[in-house]
């Protein structure tokens, strides 16, 4: 459906032959093979690795690079993997602050530039100065324009990829954003995720799970945002709404929350959560989680409290999420990964509380690799997956 949008010479037509792309994801792992080794690993027969990878040395993907050890006769052709070949951008958007990258084919970051927002319901402005943004930096990298696969955006709610539209984001207080404008105003391929599914979209591909086949995702920011990996694919449910967990209710006529319900596990184990803990026993806002932890640190009582009522609350969504699903690994990513040491051992105390059903282990809790990368960078790999991803990693 983004065929009319997409520049001339690249698109999801562009690499037809499976083979041609099996090759390209195979070098992508592997960085650099003999057509030899190749047509081994593929079990293809060696003219028809040579046809691709020719096709594919054309497109600039691939390039050849030196000569490998002879096993008697000529010596093999080394074929290696082009990570400056083509070129993609991620945006992410938030309350106050959005963020724009360029990264090559191995997701290494070129350009980072942050813009401020002033008004969130002002999407054509947003998409003016996103698109400035990304102009300069093709300027300033020059980067022939159908070297740009696309550009991916990183949301904070509910998002219907396929008709690249923001359905419900309760923490911008703004619904039914239509992001098509953006592909006219920009003149590329627009893809949309939201923000925890991207972050668990990019752990997935890039971060320290890529080789595991289960895991969550938290997103622990304003609100918690979560994404589920399942066999390597990121679940998304029938109404693209699945892994809703900060919505799940973990106190009956709690606190409200800014979706409307009451008691959501985000208005507790969030950031705010933190900072409303502290103000429960003190009647103190205080500015952020960073003020809450610095007296955390000075061993204040009051901040020590706050910091454990707080993580029993986390600890039981975090319970909640192994019940149901039972996943290989839960990744926290956010803000309060920066002061893992201040609570983590407290965290894994009370999630793996003597239980029936679960013991120490059986989930492994780590911390984002990609820290405030993960969801940007998840973003802007969806534009690289008609490229050369076997799978569109998504059920
Ligand atoms: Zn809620």
């Amino acid at each position: 459906m983004f065929t009319s949008l997409l520049p001339e010479t690249i698109g999801q037509d562009t690499i037809k032959d499976s083979n041609a792309k099996r090759i390209l994801n195979l070098l992508y792992k592997e960085r650099q093979l003999t057509k030899h080794e190749i047509a081994q690993r593929l079990g293809l027969s060696i003219p028809t690795v040579i046809s691709n990878a020719n096709d594919l040395m054309a497109e600039g993907l691939l390039e050849e690079a030196g000569v490998g050890d002879s096993t008697g006769g000529r010596k093999p052709v080394i074929i290696s993997f082009r990570p400056e070949a083509r070129f993609s951008f991620g945006v992410d958007i938030a309350p106050n602050e959005g963020r724009v990258i360029m990264t090559d084919l191995d997701s290494k970051i070129l350009e980072d530039e942050r813009f401020p927002i002033l008004e969130l319901r002002k999407s054509k402005h947003i998409a003016e100065q996103v698109s400035r943004i990304i102009e300069e930096m093709i300027t300033r990298r020059d980067v022939p324009r159908n070297k740009i696969l696309g550009v991916g955006f990183s949301l904070p709610g509910t998002v219907n990829e396929l008709e690249l539209v923001l359905e419900n984001a309760p923490n911008l207080g703004i619904a039914n954003v239509s992001f098509r404008g953006f592909a006219e105003t920009l003149g590329l391929p627009i893809f949309v995720e939201n923000e925890a599914n991207a972050a668990a979209y990019g752990e997935s591909v890039l971060g320290r799970v890529k080789e595991m086949n289960n895991l969550v995702y938290v997103s622990i920011t304003k609100g918690i945002g979560t994404g589920i990996v399942i066999k390597n694919h990121l679940y998304k449910g029938m109404n693209k709404r699945a892994g809703e967990f900060g919505h799940m209710t973990v106190v009956a006529h709690g606190k409200v929350c800014n979706c409307g319900r009451e008691g959501c596990w985000e208005v507790y184990a969030s950031e705010r959560g933190l900072v409303d803990s502290y103000f429960d026993l003190t009647a103190q806002t205080l500015p952020s989680i960073d003020e809450v932890f610095r007296r955390v640190r000075l061993g204040e009582s009051a901040a020590l409290l706050a910091l454990e009522t707080y993580l029993d609350f986390l600890a039981i969504g975090i319970q909640n999420i192994i019940l149901l699903l039972d996943p290989d690994y839960i990744v926290l990513g956010g803000n309060l990964a920066k002061y893992q040491d201040d609570f983590f051992p407290s965290l894994l105390d009370k999630v793996f509380v003597v239980n029936n059903f679960f013991q120490k282990g059986d989930t492994k809790i780590l911390f984002s690799k990609l820290e405030d990368d993960a969801s940007i960078l998840g973003v802007s790999l969806l534009p690289m997956r008609t490229l050369f991803f076997l799978d569109e990693k998504v059920v």
